[in-house]
């Protein structure tokens, strides 16, 4: 453990909507946080104008409070001392030119002035010359237009006529990189792999690159835990603190595994997968279709956000149902996993069932009466509540009820066809008869008196059949335990259900 105060960032930048490995990014910082009582901060990295989507902001801030993960700082969730947490608002005041000067003048950055076109000539020959990774580096800069190759006072005059520039990290030929990475261990690169990332861009905003590690420094970030697809960018990032003279203040490394599509192959694509992957709809102002997310589909924050959390990473016994808290004493990234973890829509349905089964039954009730509402149909939550206590035990989601039970509600129009041309007798009509009016008596109307005044009718005439009786009460050949949906839906309802099953079937 870092003896720094632990301060972690969730760093999205408003590309598009927050999808769910995302969301695990941000569920593993707040973890991580809460559990060395440490704080969560939400930085948006909006630097890259060119990517910027309108709502995507206000997405991230709706998901994460959705989700229940709150920062205790950062945009959308109060300032902290380090505010602003909007990178193009920090921008302005000049921070990030600051750093990359302190580069420039330790001859550890550069000026560059290829054009669009020159790189591409620059790309092309290298790959004609099969180049396997064609980049800027060491090596080819010194064919290209920069401050290292072109005289002083060239670089001078271009900069003074307002010729576009890149500032450049100057990455050394020779060198080897290690970072030690919490959850991958000892990462040893050669800095031959590295190309000179563009530091500063021709418009003046700061990249990526510099951006975070200058943002991570001036917050006092402790730990940067992201996405596994930022690994290959680490060592660049280990030169800059080090060129900085900060490597002391650098934060601890953990790159996430991905989250892999269920049968293992590649990661999760939003396009292709046949499960939500935002945890909030979303709809992308650039595409026509929206993304239907956890939440609308049904999906409790509680449990989605325990799926989360054991795509790579599992509490070190076979614990699955947690409460945030419960994860929170749990969590540390020694038991993150190094490789890709496979999501299981599934598994993920399952736990929504476990989590709607720890709901009261007047809380499913009240979650289901808007949907009930909607039909048209109006009964009380007294009725609702023990309907839900009916269904439930089929159901993962509370949108499923209405299909497990609406026969509650509705009586048929139809009957089950296999049933009926399988077990229905007309011969059997002044018994069914009977035991209709049997249930005038049958008091009180409960399912264990229910079941008694079946059984004596069956026992003295011809024997009626449980199945088709439930056909005829429900119109369906399975469903809740039969007696007790006869006693919810009451005496002469169930009574008004037979009799005309017995004038509609021939
Ligand atoms: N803005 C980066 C992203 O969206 C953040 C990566 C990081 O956490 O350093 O992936």
């Amino acid at each position: 453990m870092s003896e720094k105060r632990v301060r972690v960032r969730f760093a999205p930048s408003p590309t598009g909507g927050l999808h769910m490995g995302g969301v695990r990014t941000a569920l593993f910082n707040y973890l991580f946080a809460k559990r060395y009582n440490g704080d969560f901060i939400l930085r948006i990295e909006d630097t890259d104008q060119s990517r910027f989507v309108e709502g995507a902001e206000n997405y991230i801030i709706n998901a994460l409070t959705w989700c229940g993960i709150t920062p205790n700082e950062g945009v959308g969730f109060g300032d902290g001392p380090h505010a602003p947490y909007r990178q193009s608002e920090r921008k302005a005041t000049g921070i990030y030119k600051r750093y990359a000067d302190q580069l420039l003048a330790s001859g550890h950055a550069y000026y560059a002035f290829d054009t669009p076109e020159e790189l591409d000539a620059m790309r092309k020959r290298l790959e004609a010359a099969k180049v396997a990774s064609p980049q800027y580096n060491a090596l080819t800069r010194q064919n290209m237009r920069n401050s290292l190759t072109l005289p002083e006072e060239e670089v001078k005059r271009l900069i003074d006529s307002g010729e576009k520039y890149v500032i450049r990290l100057k990455v050394p030929r020779q060198e080897e990189i290690r970072f030690q990475d919490l959850i991958r261990g000892w990462v040893v690169v050669h800095s031959s792999q590295i190309d000179d990332k563009v530091l500063l861009k021709s418009d003046g905003m700061p990249t990526y690159h510099l951006a975070h590690i200058v943002d991570d420094l001036e917050m006092q970030i402790s730990h940067a835990v992201r996405g596994e697809e930022w690994l290959p960018s680490a060592p660049a990032h280990i030169l800059i603190y080090n060129y900085l003279g900060r490597s002391a203040d650098m934060p601890k490394l953990a790159h996430l595994p991905l989250i892999l599509n269920p049968d293992g192959n590649g990661k999760i694509s939003k396009r292709e997968a046949r499960f939500p992957v935002f945890p909030l709809s979303w709809k992308d102002p650039r595409e026509t279709e929206p993304y239907i997310g956890y939440c609308e589909s049904g999906y409790y924050p509680e449990a989605f956000i325990n799926i989360l959390a054991l795509l790579g990473w599992n509490p070190g016994d076979q614990h699955e149902l947690m409460s945030l808290m419960e994860m929170t004493e749990r969590f540390d990234f020694d038991r993150v996993h190094k490789s890709g973890a496979k999501f299981d829509p599934e598994k993920a349905k399952w736990f929504n069932q476990q989590y709607l089964r720890m709901q009261s039954d007047t809380a499913l009730a009240k979650a289901f009466e808007p949907i009930v509402k909607e039909k048209g149909i109006h009964c009380t939550l007294d009725f609702l509540t023990a309907y839900c206590r009916l269904v439930k035990e089929k159901a993962s989601f509370v949108n499923e009820f209405w299909d497990l039970g609406s026969f509650l509600l509705i009586a048929p129009d139809s009957y089950d066809e296999q049933i009926i041309s399988k077990k229905w007798n007309t011969e059997d009509r002044p018994a069914w008869k009977g035991f209709s009016e049997a249930l005038n008596t049958t008091d009180p109307f409960t399912p264990d008196a229910i079941q008694n005044a079946f059984k004596w009718r069956s026992a003295s005439g011809p024997k009626l059949d449980m199945q088709l009786l439930r056909v005829l009460i429900t119109g369906r050949s399975g469903g809740p335990q039969l007696f007790e949906v006869m006693a919810l839906i009451g005496r002469t309802e169930c009574q008004k259900r037979i009799d005309a099953a017995l004038l509609r079937l021939s």
